[in-house]
């Protein structure tokens, strides 16, 4: 029996709870399977290879995970480039939807509110329709067409909400107390999805860790979904470090940032402002304490970018056939930073988590 507590007063959770009803802080497992080398199907060339290792049942699934692990050389410097916008609804969301989803469909649900921009909403929507349930996304009026478009195309409802980003998020969470709230930043299920990542570059590494690995953050599920995967390959003794772990915002949206900075526990709130990198512009991170955590423990740092150096990343990912969105382009953004503190030759992934197909205009 997979038991969730609350991460601040310890309090058991009932299943479909998206927060602690007592003190409303971020849920967790009490405890997960440990890895198992021995438990990997072979044969099943998805995420549901390590299904020993996920405490939930698959009913649905679109084939998400297994995705391509490159190497190439920018500015000189070697790169693995971790293709995470390759899942099937074009991004990194899809390996926490999929476990979020079939954890939901387990409960008997049949609708589900989710609040987001883009990539999380046209995932939730997917998962959704493929699992038979109902799924209304809360957009702010203001965002991409491409990306509501797509969104509707995979069976969503769109409910548009006019004002700042945060409006949205504001009345899905009006929208949860009476519906089943399906949330990329809040549900454990989530992470746990994105903790198969971690266990895919171990088997691609040639089951040993790399390095160091940089990838975007907003709330910091996929960033805590590595870092997690890496230190239960090192609790079963199949890696002897956990990679140095990168969290890497826009400087328009950087609590974290500021919360490392600061030398603090919790990032540091306050009015974020609009990015080019949209995926990752998030006032209050919902697990940004376990970032923070996971940084120092695994000899990381949290670094920001400059906006005006988002766009010309994306572009040279592009030069180098890596089609991602800006908000992956953040990772590159900083690789005159990396640099500086990573040897030569440590090995080195970006995750790019999102597909650029969405948003190429030209
Ligand atoms: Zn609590």
């Amino acid at each position: 029996m997979t038991t969730i507590i609350c991460t601040e007063c310890g309090a058991q959770a009932q299943p479909l709870d998206w927060r602690c009803t007592h003190c409303g802080g971020p849920l967790d497992f009490d405890e997960l399977p440990p890895f198992d080398a021995k438990a990997i199907i072979a044969g099943d060339f998805s995420l549901w290879r390590y299904r020993a290792m996920l405490p939930v049942k698959r009913r649905i699934s679109l084939g998400e995970g297994l995705t391509p692990l490159a190497k190439t050389k920018i500015d000189g410097r070697a790169l693995y480039i971790k293709q995470e916008y390759l899942n099937p609804t074009g991004s990194y969301k899809d390996r926490g939807t999929v476990t979020m989803m079939n954890h939901i469909a387990a409960q008997g649900v049949t609708e589900v509110v989710e609040d987001s921009s883009g990539n999380a909403g046209a995932s939730v929507a997917a998962y959704s329709s493929a699992a038979g349930i109902q799924a209304r996304i809360y957009v702010p009026e203001s965002g991409s067409p491409a990306k509501k478009a797509l969104i509707q195309a995979f069976g969503g409802t769109l409910v548009e909400v006019p004002g700042p980003q945060q409006a949205k998020t504001d009345a899905c969470e009006k929208a949860a107390e009476t519906t089943t709230y399906a949330s990329h930043a809040w549900s454990p299920y989530f992470t746990l999805g994105q903790m198969t990542a971690a266990y895919e570059l171990w088997e691609q590494f040639g089951k040993v860790a790399p390095d160091a690995i940089a990838t975007p953050v907003g709330h910091g599920g996929l960033f805590l979904g590595l870092a997690r995967g890496f230190r239960q390959l090192y609790n079963a003794g199949l890696v002897d470090k956990v990679p140095r772990m990168f969290a890497i915002q826009a400087a328009n949206s950087d609590p974290i940032v500021r919360g490392w900075e600061s030398g603090a526990d919790e990032p540091v709130l306050y009015e974020v402002q609009p990015t080019v990198a949209d995926g990752i512009i998030v006032k209050v991170p919902v697990r940004g304490k376990a970032v923070l955590s996971a940084i120092r423990e695994s000899d990381g740092a949290a670094l920001r970018v400059a906006e005006n150096t988002i766009v010309p990343a994306q572009e040279t990912l592009a030069r180098h056939g890596f089609i991602a969105e800006p908000t992956s382009a953040v990772t590159l953004a900083a690789l005159p930073q990396l640099r500086e503190i990573l040897p030569e030759t440590a090995s080195l992934v970006l995750v790019l988590t999102g597909n650029g197909l969405k948003n190429v205009e030209r």
